[in-house]
């Protein structure tokens, strides 16, 4: 479970240690109709109702923490526990006892300052949320599934200063700002980041993060599988990426196992794409298409990442773009091939894999073999 650093940790029980536990993937504002600061709710939940929230911030900008944020909290109806996992954290703040003001100046600066921790520490997107369950930053009227019967919360004004002021500010926040460090008992980071279009990170999934982990082995920084790797990225994912990252001398929030652009590209070779283009697929239809009948196609998806890649490069024209490695399109790649410096066989329009992986870095395709 996570503690934010700037909050007082008011911990609410028995809630904390009995409710389940969640994945946090969404964040949802509230105001609680009651001018209290962070202990008056933290009692309110305590003595008197049951629908606590994670956090309240109070007009002067204090927040308070009851509920860990891996932890249900009951604010926000149907968002607190899905049965997939994920969950809502909810952020109560102190408002009239209408809801209709506006956060104070002191109010925004810590909404903004929690919601930048609650993206980097969980990886919830910067963005409005776009229906009931996606993920992302909402209030508690944006959807009829997170309140019993509808709701005017958080109010209009607040509703007006989510869009213009809290959420664009969670977003320059997320791009930079400085924040407080990691707990040291939070244990491996959680946070997960795109590169080149592909997720790497704890909850990451697909083909790129068993590269990644074959690759960890590969380097001898294994140490930390007990099964895998596979394409899901767990904290042994993590924990061992860290020990590359420490390899190559980097430190402190450099070294917190989430991979960046330059660790991944010395330990692979390359960024990895969703555009991936197999070697010997584009080979097999470089030696069958030509001779089969017009627009025949063998890999027909990949050889046309390759086929624009050379329009866009300048060799083929763009009408031969047809996912059919035919007659022309093996011209063009020969042409190619000869702009590299090959001459004779090696530049027969047959692909190979330092000029395919070249032209792949110049189009931003990835290459396997
Ligand atoms: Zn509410």
């Amino acid at each position: 479970m996570a503690w934010y650093p700037g909050a007082e940790k008011l911990e609410l029980q028995p809630e904390s240690d009995e409710q389940p536990a969640i994945v946090p993937t969404q964040v949802i504002f509230h105001s609680i109709a009651a001018p209290w600061a962070p202990r008056r709710i933290y009692e309110y939940w305590r003595d008197s109702t049951n629908l606590e929230s994670h956090f309240g911030v109070g007009y002067d900008g204090s927040v308070g923490q009851f509920i860990g944020t891996e932890t249900r909290a009951d604010a926000n109806m149907a968002a607190n526990r899905r049965a997939d996992g994920t969950g809502a954290v909810s952020i109560e703040s102190a408002s009239d006892d209408q809801s209709t003001d506006p956060w104070t100046d002191a109010q925004v600066a810590a909404l903004i300052a929690l919601g930048v921790w609650l993206h980097r520490q969980h990886g919830i997107p910067a963005r409005v949320c776009r229906t009931a369950d996606d993920p992302g930053f909402g209030f508690h009227r944006l959807f009829p599934e997170w309140s019993d019967g509808g709701t005017a919360c958080p109010g209009d004004a607040r509703v007006r200063q989510f869009h213009t002021v809290v959420l664009p500010g969670i977003v320059a926040g997320g791009g930079g700002a400085p924040l407080p460090p990691p707990r040291s008992d939070s244990g491996p980071a959680r946070n997960r980041v795109t590169i080149n279009g592909l997720e790497y990170g704890y909850g990451a999934h697909g083909p790129q993060v068993r590269e990644v982990g074959e690759a960890l082995v590969a380097a001898g920084h294994g140490s930390h599988y007990t099964a895998g790797p596979d394409e899901d990225w767990r904290d042994a994912d993590t924990l061992n990426y860290q020990d590359y990252q420490r390899s190559l001398g980097y430190s402190g929030s450099d070294a917190d196992g989430v991979p960046g652009v330059d660790s991944l590209r010395r330990l692979l070779g390359r960024l990895p794409s969703p555009r991936r283009v197999s070697l010997a697929h584009i080979v097999t239809a470089a030696r069958t298409d030509p001779g089969a009948e017009q627009g025949h196609q063998t890999y027909g998806g990949e050889v046309r990442i390759v086929e624009q890649a050379l329009a866009d490069e300048g060799y083929l024209e763009q009408r031969w773009v047809d996912g059919s490695l035919g007659s022309r399109s093996v011209q063009a790649y020969a042409d190619f091939q000869r702009s590299l410096g090959y001459a004779g066989s090696d530049a027969n329009g047959i692909p190979g894999q330092r000029s395919l992986r070249e032209l792949g870095a110049r189009r931003g395709f990835d290459v396997t073999d």
